[in-house]
Parts: C-alpha cells; structure tokens; sequence
C-alpha cells in the first residue's frame, strides 16, 4: 500500500471515530468487546490454511495504536462492565479477548498487548494446557501448511498451492466432523507419519505460561470450558461440568478467581437462556456470546456481545464501523446473529 493511500485510510479511520465518540457522547457510555483466537507474524499469516482464525500481529499493533489515539479506553471485562452500568460517564471502551489460547497467546500476542500498555482478558480452554484435547484443527493446518502433498485414504494428493491447503482444510473438517473425529485425525497423523504430540506442543499453551501471564496486572483470565463444546447440544449435568470444572481448575491451577466465562462458538444456536442460567449457578459474573452488538450505557446483560474479528479484514475501517454499531444492526437485518 503507498504512504499516501495509507495516509487516506488513517485519515477516513479518524473521521470514523470521531463521528463515534460525538455520538456515543449523546446516548452516554459505549462498549465493543473484541474477541479473536490466535496471531501470527504478517510473513507467516499469509500462507495459513486457515489465517481467517489469526490476526496479523502488525495490524493488531496499528489497531491499538489507532484506539489509544482515538481516545478509547481499552479494559478488561470487569471494569467494561462497570463503566457500561455507569450512567455518568459517556466513555467510549473497548475490550478484547483472546478465546482458547495457544502457544501464540504467550509468545506472540501478550507481547503486543503489553508494548501498548493495555489489558487483555485470556478466555482459557483448560483441556488445552491439561493436554486432554488433541488439538485437530491447529494440527491439520499445521502438517498442511508444512508439506507438499498429504495421504489420505492411502492416495497421495498434490497440496503445493495455498488455495489447495486452504481446500484440504476445508474439506478434512467436514469430512471428519462428528462424534469421530479424534479419531480420524489420529488416523491421519499416522498415515503421514506425523508426531501427533510433538505437534500438539508446537500449539498448545502450558500451565507454567499460564501461571506467568496470570501474575501479569494487564492480565485478566477468565474461562471457557474444559474441552470445547457447544453448550446448548449438552444434557444440563455435562454443561454444568464444562462450565464449573474450568472454572475449579483455573483456581487450582493459577490461584485466580475466573469471574468470567466465555461461551465456545457463542453464536445463538450455541447457547442460550438455559445455558446462561447454568452460568450463573456456577457462579461467572457474566458469560460472553459471540452475537453482534455493542454495549451501551444502562442494565448490563449478564450474557454480553462480542465480536470476533476476522484475521482476513486487515484494515483500520472494520473495526471503526464494529465500533459504530452498523455491523451489529447489519447482522439483525440479515439474521446472522
Ligand atoms: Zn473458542
């Protein structure tokens, strides 16, 4: 991109957010929770099979820098919910989540976060530091980002293009998707000769990472399940069990409270009333969705939106019109909430 084209999109972002702060100054506070999963340096992200899952770590540099300059205030999920029920402050905050966490939240994102000074709330999987999730989705891109053909079903197929690992990708998940699909990864790792547990630690996040980074004050934990699941397909026991057990864990392991929670795949299909009472029964102050929406001053939900940042909209913009509300009111006209 030239300087000047840059320069014109610095510009438009700054329009965008000043046109935000003057509104939100009418109707009083406004939050956004962020939420995204890994990152990756921008030299590797573009040759991720499935690089939408990760942010570039260069634009998430620029987006918070952009956010400071604006005036934002960026929070943990505490003190969001806090200003939100204030009805005298008209601030514009922002939080953002880290959902799962991998190896990358420790090595590569946090460093971002505390370059900039500002906090970040890690919703943790405890199956991954606790080693009880194979991983698949981040083994598969893995094995095939690295190789040039894969075997599959005894069959050697060419995966040299990006558009062909990104395909591969693709069509694996669904053709492993089910209550089999462990196990068919498993198979797979075999048949290429792959160290399934060699790769999981390429990946997988640690207790002894998770324990440094708890002790960090720009560091809030909070929980998201033991292995995973999609709440609402679970009997009321085994959701409860998802929900209390990381919750027990997180306290064992790191000595945190883990007052949050943040629901896997978080989309209305994916959780509901139910679930969000179950949350409360365990005793999370709030549990996150990943429907659209923003914050706005008054009763605060106990479940609240956020929105996940796709690591393919690597441009200053996108966030600004999250911020503004429109991608939430786009969502509600076309029901993809
Ligand atoms: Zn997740």
């Amino acid at each position: 991109m030239s300087d000047f084209a840059r320069s014109r999109l610095g510009l438009t972002g700054s329009v965008f957010a000043a046109v935000a702060r003057w509104l939100d100054a009418l109707r009083g506070s406004t939050g956004c929770f962020f939420t995204f999963h890994r990152g990756a340096p921008g030299e590797i992200w573009s040759g991720l099979p499935n690089r939408n899952f990760y942010l570039d770590l260069a634009f998430l540099d620029s987006l918070l820098s952009h956010l400071k300059a604006s005036g934002r205030n960026i929070v943990t999920v505490e003190e969001g919910r806090r200003l939100a029920a204030d009805s005298t402050t008209s601030e514009q905050f922002v939080n953002f989540s880290i959902d799962d966490c991998y190896r990358d939240t420790y090595e590569l994102v946090l460093p971002v976060f505390r370059r900039h000074g500002v906090p970040v709330t890690l919703f943790v999987t405890t199956g991954i530091p606790d080693a009880t999730l194979p991983l698949y989705w981040a083994g598969l891109e893995d094995i095939l980002r690295s190789q040039d053909t894969i075997v599959l079903g005894g069959k050697v197929i060419d995966i040299r293009a990006m558009d062909q690992k990104a395909w591969a990708y693709q069509a694996l998940q669904t053709l492993w998707d089910g209550p089999m699909l462990d196990a068919h990864y498993r198979h797979f790792c075999s048949e290429n000769g792959i160290d399934e547990e060699q790769i999981f630690m390429r990946h997988a996040i640690t207790w002894d990472m998770l324990s440094e980074l708890a002790r960090d004050p720009l560091v809030e934990i909070g929980s998201h399940t033991v292995a995973h699941r999609r709440i609402s397909t679970l009997s009321p026991e085994a959701a409860w069990h998802e929900m209390a057990d990381s919750r027990q864990r997180l306290r064992e392991k790191l000595g945190v409270p883990a007052n949050h929670f943040a629901f896997p795949y978080g989309r209305m299909n994916d959780c509901g009333p139910r679930d969000f009472a179950i949350a409360r029964e365990v005793g999370y102050e709030s549990a996150g969705t990943t429907t659209k929406g923003l914050l706005r001053a008054g009763p605060v939900p106990y479940a609240y939106p956020r929105i996940t940042l796709n690591g393919a909209h690597r441009n200053i913009l996108v966030p600004e019109f999250h911020l503004s509300g429109a991608s939430s009111i786009a969502a509600k006209v076309l029901g993809r909430v």
